[in-house]
């Protein structure tokens, strides 16, 4: 069998790539290592009985023109709670929760006046940055139409923000998130709620520079038509995947799992097909690759076919992860103080105040980590009881922060690690320990190892403003086209980022589909 295209890892943007280039009727396969389909979006049996998503467990970005085109809900997509609330706790009984523009509990009457109007000017914001979800980053020299047309859509897009919402853009655009929200409140849970949006998945702290960006970029995601809905996808994050999946396999996508590319076949700077862990040659006009840029063109391609700047560039590019998950089977529902039945079905943000936060990512600096991270949980069996044995259920926790590179490496390090994190939910869960009957540690080392994500890093590549848009990955491969002509990449580390949004697979896909066009 001859494919026009192989896609080289099942994550959901290889297969979200996938779909998209069966849809224009080719003949596309795709090559995952590992047993299961969707990298870090998927959903595990960690003990017999208890299955929760492996990584990524809220979805809040996948974009709404993906689920559409796709239609992922005939194919499957179901939501077991579609727009849920997040409640900080911290610790002692004080609480907090919020769902979009509303704010209970421990805040002050003026922060909780405020918080909408705040809310609706960051969504704004937010909103008017979406055009460039969808597009290639700019060319820094020469232009073609279809960019022409892409730039004039994102500059009328933010040009329509208004003076004073651009004004506040371009005040707040690089600044740090405590500082934004000490501009806008005073009460410690809500300055934790806005910077938690921030920093989660990066390896930024409340006072590092561009923080905001980075919150600005998860608000762009809208569910269901909810800007800044975070929703639980039924059956875990693997039912996001298994829909991309089905998705692609109607229009003819043919998926082998357990098959490594070790090899991108390169003759006089063209790529002709791909070789797998077993020796199998398999051709195709086109190869995509899921990896990060690192792993596809130094590992697969060889630094013999790239020029040494473009080699010199991918080796900076910044990709030490500071995220940890932790997942627990749970013999009954534990009970966090300050928390009512709500907030249980709902995202918990555990932590007393953005300074605690600030002082969780100091360590991190110095290959350290926290005793007391921030914590988000979920416990996903609330609104989905099939995921645990009856009156069971399963909890899954984002640590945050636990740096890639620990002093005496994780291997050692990974037992202490899990007790502290433990010892820490224990007190915001009392007795919690008592009820787990399996657990499940993934440190950024295992994260890497495991789902081959570069330093453990929630986006394959820190989402800062020197590795944005032209030169994410890097300057010369930001259209998704590399130096090596017929090899695109597809992946996180691309413009414009991770999270479970299939962006980069939608546009690198065009990308190869406007090469066709050309040719
Ligand atoms: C702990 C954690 C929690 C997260 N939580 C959230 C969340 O709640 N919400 C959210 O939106 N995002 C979250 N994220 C981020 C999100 O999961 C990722 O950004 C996203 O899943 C990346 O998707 P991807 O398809 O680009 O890459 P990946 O998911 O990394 O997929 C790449 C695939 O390529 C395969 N591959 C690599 N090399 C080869 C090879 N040589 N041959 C064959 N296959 C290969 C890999 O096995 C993998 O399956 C989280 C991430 C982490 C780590």
């Amino acid at each position: 069998m001859s494919y026009s295209h192989i896609v080289i890892g099942a994550g959901h943007n290889g297969l979200t790539c996938a779909a998209y280039l069966a849809k224009s009727g080719a003949k596309v396969l795709v090559l995952e290592a590992r047993s299961q389909p969707g990298g870090a979006a998927a959903t595990e049996e960690i003990a017999p009985g208890y299955r929760v998503s492996s990584c990524a467990h809220l979805l809040y970005q996948l974009h709404p023109r993906i689920m559409l085109d796709l239609a992922l809900d005939r194919h499957g997509l179901e939501f077991s709670a579609k727009n849920i609330t997040t409640t900080v706790l911290a610790g002692d009984g004080a609480a907090l929760t919020m769902l979009d523009g509303k704010a209970t509990g421990n805040i002050s009457e003026k922060d909780a006046q405020n918080w909408p109007i705040f809310w609706a000017r960051m969504k704004k914001i937010a909103r008017h940055l979406q055009p460039m979800l969808l597009m290639s980053p700019p060319r820094l020299a020469g232009r073609d139409l279809s960019q022409n047309l892409d730039l004039l859509k994102l500059g009328w897009s933010i040009r329509s923000l208004g003076r004073e919402d651009m004004r506040e853009f371009l005040r707040i655009a690089a600044m740090n998130v405590y500082d934004l929200a000490a501009d806008y409140f005073d009460s410690p849970l809500i300055k934790v709620r806005i910077s938690a949006d921030a920093v989660l998945g990066t390896t930024l702290g409340p006072r590092s520079p561009g923080s905001v960006l980075s919150l600005l970029y998860k608000l762009t995601g809208a569910l269901n038509g909810v800007q800044g809905a975070m929703a639980l996808p039924k059956g875990g994050m693997g039912a996001v995947s298994g829909a991309l999946l089905r998705a692609g396999a109607v229009r003819g996508v043919d998926l082998r799992l357990g098959q490594r590319v070790r090899r991108i076949i390169v003759a006089d700077g063209k790529a002709s097909g791909v070789e797998t862990d077993t020796g199998e040659i398999i051709e195709a006009a086109n190869v995509i690759s899921n990896a990060d840029i690192a792993k596809t063109m130094v590992s697969m391609v060889g630094a013999q076919h790239i020029d040494a700047g473009f080699q010199r560039d991918v080796s900076k590019i910044r990709s030490k992860g500071a995220t940890a998950k932790l997942n627990l089977a749970l013999s009954a529902l534990p009970n966090f103080t300050g928390a009512d039945a709500q907030a249980l079905a709902g995202r918990l943000l555990l932590t007393e105040s953005i300074e605690q936060i600030e002082l969780a990512f100091n360590p991190a600096k110095y290959g350290q980590w926290s005793k007391h991270p921030l914590l988000e949980v979920v416990i996903p069996s609330v609104t989905d009881p099939a995921l645990a044995p009856a009156g069971h259920h399963v909890l899954s926790a984002i640590v945050q922060y636990a740096p890639y590179q620990v002093e005496s490496g994780w291997a050692s390090q990974r037992e202490p690690f899990q007790r502290d994190v433990m010892a820490h939910l224990e007190h915001f869960a009392p007795g919690i320990g008592a009820s787990v009957v399996g657990t499940d540690l993934k440190t950024p080392a295992d994260l890497e190892a495991q789902f081959g994500l570069p330093g453990g890093h929630w986006h394959h590549g820190e989402l800062a403003i020197d590795q944005l848009l032209m030169l994410r990955p890097v300057a010369g491969a930001a259209r998704y086209a590399t130096p090596v002509e017929n090899l695109f990449l597809c992946g996180a580390g691309c413009h414009p980022g991770g999270g479970v949004m299939g962006a980069a697979g939608y546009n690198a896909a065009r990308a190869v589909l406007a090469k066709r066009q050309a040719a």
